[in-house]
């Protein structure tokens, strides 16, 4: 969403949402309220619970091979 590539570290680790979408960490702090996240794919709302740091989303190193 960002358009910058993946990396190994720091902001640009690619995480997955419950929904499958792929997004970097960057992206995905922004995109994450004080109580959901919104994929701006498909719009599907995941609820955060509280002190959920997201540090639960699995990485995908997959999405790094493919460029
Ligand atoms: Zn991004
Ligand atoms: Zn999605």
């Amino acid at each position: 969403m960002c358009f910058l590539e993946f990396e190994y570290d720091g902001d640009r680790i690619p995480k997955v949402l419950k929904c499958g979408h792929t997004f970097c960490w960057g992206c995905i702090q922004k995109l994450a309220k004080t109580k959901y996240i919104r994929c701006p794919n498909d719009g599907k709302m995941f609820f955060l619970k509280k002190n959920d740091n997201l540090s639960h989303l699995k990485k995908n190193f997959k999405a790094m091979n493919n460029q």
